[in-house]
């Protein structure tokens, strides 16, 4: 199966967190076939803290979405995810944006992830190697969310 991870990191080194997890990931979830440029994110929600750098990745897995799930959860606690508070600062995010086309919705996983389609954070990176994947849902591609996409939060290239 193949699945989309959005990855976020906002404090500390976070080349090399992003750089870490995608090493993890590829341990532990599957080969990882495709990685978009990192991109410097205006964050979201709360605004008083640094910005983020945002990449997706596209993973090969054997792991059906709860595995997948426990797996992305595992390392982003490895890597030392401290939670302070909802939509605030941590070390790592790890999203599953898509799971093939299938449609995921229990107590603990909603795929496509809900937030998909509203953040262009999550578009631009996912546009970028995926420009033509088909949302399963609203039936539009990677390329037609981010034209229709009302965010206009600024996400740039990241730079050293
Ligand atoms: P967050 O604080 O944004 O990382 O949210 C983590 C929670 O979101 C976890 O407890 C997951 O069970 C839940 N969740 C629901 N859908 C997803 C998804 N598609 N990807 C990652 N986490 C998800």
């Amino acid at each position: 199966m193949k699945t989309f991870l959005l990855l976020g990191a906002n404090l500390g080194n976070r080349i090399q967190t992003l750089q870490r997890a995608v090493g993890l990931i590829a341990e532990r979830v599957g080969s990882v076939t495709q990685q978009s440029s990192w991109y410097e994110t205006a964050p979201w929600g709360v605004t008083d803290q640094p910005a983020y750098v945002n990449q997706v990745i596209a993973v090969e897995t054997d792991l059906k979405p709860d595995a997948l799930l426990e797996q992305t959860q595992a390392i982003e606690q490895q890597l030392g995810r401290v939670r302070f508070e909802k939509w605030g600062a941590r070390l790592i995010d790890i999203d599953i944006l898509y799971y093939d086309q299938e449609i995921v919705l229990t107590k603990s996983l909603t795929i496509p992830h809900p937030y998909l389609h509203q953040r262009r954070f999550t578009l631009v990176p996912l546009a970028e190697i995926a420009p033509n994947f088909e949302h399963p849902v609203l039936q539009k591609t990677s390329r037609e969310l981010l034209a229709v996409c009302e965010d206009e939060s600024e996400v740039v290239i990241f730079n050293f």
